[in-house]
């Protein structure tokens, strides 16, 4: 029985994964789980699943929570904010744990999970973005698995499977360009939060889908990528395939090139990290190649798409820059979804971060710490009133 704390349980990938556990019961118990605010949904799932461990990462939502059980004598412990994260994710009974909280709040949690041994299901890209360099240490040092849950990601390793790394030519990482695909700066200067929220294949949180809005969730994914495989990012390229039905491919030395496809269903990439090498039963619909009538391939638009273009720079660069990269998007999606800000200012406030904040070499978890309050509380200030 492998057992499992899954940060962000309330969120998109939280809650399949729950679908996934539900599925197999006999093999996983679910011993911790984290909501930042969703605490009627976190109640559902404590309901349902019986978990030892619960946390809440805002102050009156855990209030709120905690309040609920008062006088109740429920086997359940529950904990606050990123401490609580840390012990859910560095628990001595538990094997696996699944990060799926959004954004940079992944990263210490993720860290201290490591340095206990745990494996990771990694779905929070940003935890790699902003600290590959350290992350990718520590999980040599304490000789743990990282298994990608990102759909691309996921589909290159599972490539991967039985092939030598030097062997590799370059990875092909598939984008759907999201639901901008085609147009022009000149019409995408006013579209709405809502036209950016309605991606056309994939139903996920709202930060990754304004990412996948401007092509920077593909960016983050490049920089994801690097880290993940070990590739330097002249082996990385991006493929758009409005489809999304082949999730990535591996071309290796002799030009054969290795694809995963499946339906578009984000179960399939979490059941494969939580078995593996093993694969669980069906998840997903099966691919009917009868009715697939046409798979289409392009070059992605890096001058109208900018923040695809600004990643490959902030990877290249490397150190701090892509955390520096990381943290101006996250405030900038943050203001574009309260109306502060137009959509095309997302890539001119990353931009000019990156050309503000000097990067820095040899850095430490506080370095990364430090750079997330400094630049968003430049972005929040200049930007957000
Ligand atoms: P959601 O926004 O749907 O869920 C985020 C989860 O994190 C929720 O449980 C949320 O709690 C919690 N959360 C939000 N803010 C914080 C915070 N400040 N501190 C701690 N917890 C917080 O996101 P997704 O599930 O879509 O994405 C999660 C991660 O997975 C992201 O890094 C994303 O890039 C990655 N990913 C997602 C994919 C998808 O298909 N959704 C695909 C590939 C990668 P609450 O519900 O209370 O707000
Ligand atoms: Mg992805």
């Amino acid at each position: 029985m492998k057992k499992i704390s899954i940060l962000g349980t309330t969120g998109s990938i939280g809650t399949q994964t729950l679908d996934v556990l539900r599925k197999d019961r006999e093999n996983f118990k679910l011993i911790g789980i984290s909501a930042n605010s969703n605490v009627e949904k976190l109640l559902k799932i404590v309901e349902e699943f019986k978990p030892l461990y619960a946390v809440v990462t805002q102050k009156e939502a855990y209030l709120k929570f905690k309040e609920y059980f008062r006088n109740k004598n429920a086997n359940l412990e529950i904990l606050f904010g990123t401490e609580g994260l840390n012990t859910i994710a560095s628990l001595p009974e538990i094997d696996m744990v699944v990060t799926s909280v959004m954004g940079m709040s992944g990263l210490v949690p993720t860290i201290r999970a490591i340095e206990a041994g745990k494996d990771i299901a990694l779905a929070n890209k940003e935890t790699l973005v902003v600290g590959g360099e350290l992350v990718k240490k520590l999980v040599k040092k304490n000789n743990v698995n990282l298994i990608p849950v990102d759909s691309e990601h996921s589909a290159i390793f599972q490539c991967l499977q039985g092939n030598e790394d030097s062997d590799i030519e370059k990875i092909l990482i598939t984008a759907s360009g999201g639901p901008f695909r085609g147009k022009n700066r000149k019409e995408l200067l006013n579209v709405t939060v809502q036209q950016a929220l309605r991606h056309p294949k994939w139903h996920m949180g709202k930060k990754i889908t304004v990412d996948s809005a401007t092509l920077m969730n593909k960016g983050l994914e490049v920089i994801e990528a690097h880290w993940l495989f070990d590739l330097p990012y002249e082996k990385i390229k991006v493929v758009v395939h409005p489809e999304s039905i082949v999730h990535s491919m591996v071309e290796y030395k002799d030009g054969s090139v290795i694809a995963q496809l499946a339906s578009t269903d984000m179960r399939l990439p979490i059941q494969y990290a939580l078995y593996y090498p093993k694969r669980g039963e069906l998840v997903v619909d099966r691919l009917n190649f009868y009715n697939l009538k046409n798979l289409t391939f392009e070059k992605p638009d890096i001058d109208t798409f900018k923040p695809l273009k600004l990643a490959y720079e902030a990877g290249k660069i490397g150190g701090t820059m892509p955390a520096i990269l990381n943290c101006a998007n996250e405030e900038a999606v943050e203001l574009f979804l309260l109306n502060k800000i137009k959509f095309l200012d997302i890539g001119y406030i990353v931009e000019m971060c990156m050309n503000k904040f000097p990067p820095k070499n040899n850095f430490q978890l506080e370095d990364l710490l430090h750079i997330e309050i400094k630049v968003k509380e430049y972005v929040k200030t200049k930007f957000g009133r």
